[in-house]
């Protein structure tokens, strides 16, 4: 069955004319978007979600995700191996992903990490992956967007005894109050998207209250992680003022306040251009 077209419009929370937003984690490129893809981007423009940052996580998206950003201005492309996926490394990877970045100016590497839960490739081969990437960033000089389940206490070890990217992001932020204060440490960014929004998610949002505005982004991680209080079942991007709402309530803050901090901080974060606030 196609997706019920949702219309976002003034009158849903966030949605505010003028403002806009980055929506920094999504996977736009994939099957779900078949039926309706540009039309999903446009909704997305409409109710000011101006940049939309895709993520391409293994070899066989590097060339959907490139083609998806050079036929839209308003997406950027972020280049990578999933932990997932980690078992698709050859010796070749890390060359074929360096040439693929430079061919399409994908502005950071990810998404690469640690993915403990439900078994996926072995842990030392998924901590040797994603050193190898961080390794990749660092001499590239770009940040990293990293994925994290089940694998805290790896991933902080790893994060510790490998060259400093420039800028990372800890992406569909779910951790313990032990990685977000590693991550403040360090001046990380945490992606907010719909797991913070779910009823349950009482302990993760007393953690992310404490972080700080200005190392926020916003993201769905569409076609997944519907945020709580969105009738789909396929996440998108149009979905992102929702989230920000939901980020002020959390912060005590306005939606403008959000939409301006997190806007400079996915510029910061990804360097783009400042035009993205526009
Ligand atoms: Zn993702």
């Amino acid at each position: 069955m196609t997706q019920a077209s949702h219309s976002p419009a003034v009158g849903t929370p966030g949605v505010v004319p003028g403002l806009t937003f980055v929506d920094s984690h999504v996977h736009l490129d994939e099957p779900a978007f078949d039926p309706d893809r540009d039309e999903v981007i446009a909704r997305a423009h409409e109710v000011g979600v101006a940049r939309i940052v895709n993520i391409g996580y293994r070899p066989a998206r590097w060339l959907s995700g490139a083609a998806l950003a050079a036929r839209h201005p308003g997406v950027s492309l972020v280049l990578g191996l999933h932990p997932h996926h980690a078992d698709e490394y050859t010796d070749d990877t890390l060359p074929r992903l360096a040439a693929e970045i430079g061919r399409s100016g994908a502005l950071a590497v990810g998404e690469i990490g640690l993915d403990y839960f439900r078994g996926g490739p072995h842990p030392e081969l998924q901590r040797d992956v994603f050193a190898a990437q961080l390794d990749l960033a660092a001499q590239l000089d770009l940040p990293v967007v990293i994925h994290q389940r089940s694998a805290e206490e790896d991933l902080m070890a790893v994060l510790e005894q490998s060259a400093s990217p420039s800028h990372v992001v800890l992406h569909s932020f779910d951790g313990t109050e032990q990685l977000a204060a590693f991550g403040r440490e360090r001046g990380y960014f945490f992606g907010l998207g719909g797991l913070f929004t779910r009823a349950a998610a009482v302990g993760l949002r007393s953690i992310v209250a404490g972080l700080p505005l200005d190392r926020v982004l916003l993201e769905t991680d569409s076609p997944y992680l519907v945020p709580a209080g969105v009738k789909d079942r396929r996440n998108e991007p149009s979905n992102v003022p929702w989230i920000a709402s939901r980020v002020a309530d959390l912060f005590g803050c306005s939606v403008e306040q959000i939409a301006r901090h997190t806007t400079v901080s996915a510029e910061t974060a990804f360097g783009l251009p400042a035009g993205a606030r526009r």
